[in-house]
């Protein structure tokens, strides 16, 4: 069966940077849930117009809208490994994760938690080039609070599942990469 991985952790935790190296150097098919948000925004499609206002308050776009868009795109990945990067970031999406990946004919490899403290995030956000209207400060400090409420109790959901990685997330993307690299065995 065909690896399917998920990276979650909070703003800045470099999920993106380490589906990328997941894309290059073993071939995964990277699908991020935030690259397609701002995508469907940027070409005015239904979906891009009723995410936006969630997006611009740092808020989760509900889970329906989300989890169809996952589908989609999951049906185009069929024999590739996949690595989702943003997604499951709730109970539900996660729920819904494995019944789209067993439509498919998969199942969830593993779940890989980037782990990084608040403050670091803070730090990291407000230093790079701020051209994501949701980098703001408050709407990064709005991102955290979500991230903490919504999207963490996935640890202990994925941990009873025996499916829980959990990778330190500080130092440089090398580092990480190559601890990600050990967490998946
Ligand atoms: P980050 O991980 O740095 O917050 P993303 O690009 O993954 O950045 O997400 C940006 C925004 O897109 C989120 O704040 C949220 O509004 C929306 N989003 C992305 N993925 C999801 C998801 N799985 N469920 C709900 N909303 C999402």
């Amino acid at each position: 069966m065909e690896t399917s991985i998920a990276l979650f952790g909070p703003p800045g935790s470099g999920k993106g940077t380490q589906a990328a190296r997941l894309r290059d150097e073993l071939g995964f098919v990277p699908l991020a849930t935030g690259d397609l948000l701002r995508e469907a925004r940027s070409t005015g499609s239904d979906l891009g117009r009723r995410a936006t206002e969630y997006m611009d308050r740092g808020e989760l776009v509900p889970d329906e809208l989300i989890v169809a868009m996952v589908g989609d795109e999951i049906g185009q990945a069929d024999g590739s490994p996949v690595v989702l990067d943003g997604f499951p970031r709730t109970v539900a999406q996660a729920d819904a994760l494995a019944d789209v990946l067993s439509a498919h004919g998969r199942e969830l490899t593993a779940a890989v938690l980037i782990d990084v403290p608040d403050d670091v995030v803070v730090e990291r956000i407000s230093g790079r080039q701020q051209d994501r209207a949701d980098d703001r400060p408050e709407t990064v400090r709005e991102r955290l609070h979500v991230y903490h409420r919504q999207t963490e109790p996935l640890v202990a959901y994925y941990d009873e599942r025996g499916l829980l990685r959990r990778v330190d997330g500080l130092g440089d993307a090398d580092s990480v990469t190559a601890r990600v690299r050990a967490a998946l065995g």
